[in-house]
């Protein structure tokens, strides 16, 4: 890690692999740091897999637009490089009456946002697409999809490798100084020992840490409103024996704090639930066996042959948000900080979900920005 580069890129989550082909592929000379010892293995590991098509997203901010040009990118390439993916599309489902104005509300914006052939199914429709479904309408949205988010993060990993890149693993990066023209960034190794390299640029794709590696740089993260506020979602597996079968996602109408517990095909047709939402102070991805009953509950209103004993505990994501509970909605942060003085330094904070789907276009909009 001793010589110069065009750019350092904080961590080797989906988004800084993308970000670190997009500039590798402008012909800058990139190198990312990665504090653990493979690529992935934070929140772009621990998530629901889904290509979104666009339907949540207030009209024109950066989780509408880059989500948008992200599916459409991330599908032509998982085509184009046979990355095991999809498009098996998913219905938002009422369970009352007066939820059937949510789904309108929702087909009208992700309308407006580039998400492709919403409509809206009666309930005997619902009914011949997902027999185990009881509802009273849907919203049936056929661009959403499934991807293998794992050899997606491998294949922006060796595209940008293609490229020059060179990826670092195992090395925290613990201090960033400001040295015109650039910054010298200090990591530690798992030995303990510190090795430092000077970039131009940086690009700080850390995820949950992105809030701290903002502030070694010398951003006053509270007085900005960047503090992350992680929100933590479990899982629960359907066991393979239950009697309930999908051929897509099914998501209740959306709540405060997320979608909602939701039915999550994986590529080999695996069944989880999940996930909910409970805002955190630890990283800790143990899922409480307790919570089966509470997430049965949830999507018995759905599913009403759902029964607790199916259910197991499965995964956990923390999702980095920046608002805290019951506040309003806030974008991602993708910001170069010249106006903070510090020039060629380019911030990304919390990119939670959409930001798999979105990476692809994060990564260019970053390459944009240097
Ligand atoms: C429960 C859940 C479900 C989700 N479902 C979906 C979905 O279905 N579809 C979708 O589009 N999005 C979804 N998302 C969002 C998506 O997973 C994230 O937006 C995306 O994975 C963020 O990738 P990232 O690279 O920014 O972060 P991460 O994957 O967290 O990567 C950040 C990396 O930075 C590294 N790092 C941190 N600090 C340092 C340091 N000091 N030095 C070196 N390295 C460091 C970390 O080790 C990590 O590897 C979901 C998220 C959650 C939590």
């Amino acid at each position: 890690m001793s010589d110069g580069v065009d750019a350092l890129v904080v961590g080797a989550g989906i988004v800084g692999l993308a970000v670190a082909e997009a500039l590798a592929r402008a012909g800058r000379s990139v190198v990312v740091v990665e504090r653990h010892a493979g690529l992935a293995r934070e929140t772009s590991s621990r998530n629901s897999q889904v290509v979104h098509a666009g339907l949540y997203y207030p009209a024109g901010s950066w989780k509408a637009r880059l989500c948008v040009a992200g599916r459409e990118a991330l599908y032509a390439r998982c085509a184009r490089e046979g990355i095991p993916h999809r498009r098996l599309g998913k219905l938002v489902v009422a369970v009352a009456p007066e939820e059937v104005a949510t789904l309108e509300r929702l087909r009208a914006l992700g309308t407006q946002n580039g998400a492709p052939g919403l409509a809206i199914l009666d309930a005997d429709a619902v009914r011949r697409r997902a027999p185990a479904v009881c509802a009273v309408a849907a919203l049936d949205s056929p661009a959403t999809g499934i991807v293998d988010a794992h050899a997606l993060a491998l294949a922006f990993a060796a595209g940008a490798e293609r490229h020059g890149a060179t990826l670092v693993l195992a090395r925290e990066v613990i201090a960033i100084e400001k040295t015109p023209p650039g910054y010298r960034v200090v990591a530690r190794g798992a030995s303990g020992a510190h090795e430092s390299i000077h970039a131009a640029a940086v690009v700080n794709a850390a995820g949950l840490a992105s809030d701290r590696i903002a502030a070694l740089a010398g951003i006053d993260v509270d007085a900005r409103g960047l503090r992350l506020r992680p929100c933590k979602g479990d899982y629960f597996a359907l066991a393979p024996s239950a009697p309930l079968r999908f051929e897509q996602l099914v998501y209740p109408v959306p709540g405060a704090a997320g979608l909602g517990v939701h039915v999550t095909l994986d590529l080999a047709g695996r069944v989880r639930f999940g996930p909910d939402a409970t805002y955190v102070d630890r990283l800790d991805y143990a899922v409480d066996p307790a919570k089966a009953a509470a997430f049965a509950a949830a999507a018995r209103r759905y599913l009403p042959a759902l029964q607790d004993a199916w259910l197991t505990p499965d995964q956990a994501g923390i999702r980095p948000k920046l608002q805290g509970p019951g506040e309003p909605f806030r974008d991602f942060v993708i910001e170069e900080e010249s106006a903070a003085g510090l020039p060629g330094f380019v911030n990304l904070i919390g990119i939670e979900s959409p930001g798999l789907t979105a990476a692809p276009a994060i990564a260019e909009r970053v390459a944009s920005l240097l």
